[in-house]
């Protein structure tokens, strides 16, 4: 069953994991985890650990192995066991890559990897606005909002996420490129890895995604993953 295994979406910043992480769940009822959110919940508790996380997210940089495996551990803890999981943003270098497998035991691992061309990830990121109150996101290039940094869905204040900014945004595509751009060799001679074109709008991907997906569910029990690359 497609719904016992794990997903995990690889892609740089801005590929559009996130958006599609969301629809995806929904759509193939798994347990949603994405590191990016749980990070942010974390720096934003009033504790020591929480400033640490929070100034790590505001450099660009990546937070400790071990500190975000506790992270994805608990996370996964507490949802009671049922159901497989999308991971946005885990594993993000070989070493997390490695606690996953240990994590996932004989659960399979699917792998989908978002290609996304890099002018297009610096201004999905820079142009991105997010509501403080409903989560909405837009973008000032692709999808502005009516008017200027108010949210079209809710009315409340946009804001530029600090680690959208132009220079952590180079800092963030070049932690990809040195950390977590190795996971897609390391992945990609596996089962259950295939890729996507995510310069394509999101619903041209999610179109793709799912139906890999869903061949994957007619073809295959559990395990082993296969689908077209
Ligand atoms: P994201 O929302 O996925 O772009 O993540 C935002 C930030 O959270 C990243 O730039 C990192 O600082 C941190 N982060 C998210 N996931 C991880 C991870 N798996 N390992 C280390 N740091 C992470």
């Amino acid at each position: 069953m497609i719904e016992d295994n794990i997903f995990v979406l690889l892609g740089a910043p801005g590929a559009g994991k996130g958006t599609q992480a969301e629809k995806l769940a929904r759509e193939f009822h798994l347990n949603l985890l994405g590191t990016g959110d749980l990070l942010r919940e974390k720096a934003r508790e009033e504790t020591q650990v929480g400033s640490q996380v929070g100034q790590i997210i505001e450099r660009g940089e990546l937070v400790p192995d071990q500190l975000v495996a506790d992270v994805v551990r608990e996370r996964m803890g507490s949802s009671g066991g049922a159901g497989g999981f999308l991971l946005d943003g885990f594993p993000r270098n070989l070493a997390q890559a490695d606690l996953l497998e240990q994590m996932a035991g004989n659960t399979p691992i699917g792998v989908i990897n978002f290609r996304v061309d890099e002018e297009v990830l610096v201004k999905r990121l820079s142009g991105r606005r997010f509501c403080m109150e409903c989560g909405k996101i837009c973008n000032v290039y692709f999808s502005p909002p009516g008017k200027e940094d108010v949210c079209d869905a809710c009315g409340a204040k946009l804001i530029h996420r600090p680690d959208d900014r132009p220079e952590v945004v180079r800092k963030r595509l070049q932690v990809y490129r040195e950390e977590t751009e190795p996971l897609v060799a390391f992945y990609s001679n596996k089962e259950g890895f295939f890729g996507v074109n995510g310069n394509l709008d999101p619903q041209a991907v999610f179109e793709e995604i799912s139906g890999k997906l869903l061949r994957l569910k007619e073809h295959t029990g559990n395990p082993p993953l296969s689908v077209d690359r």
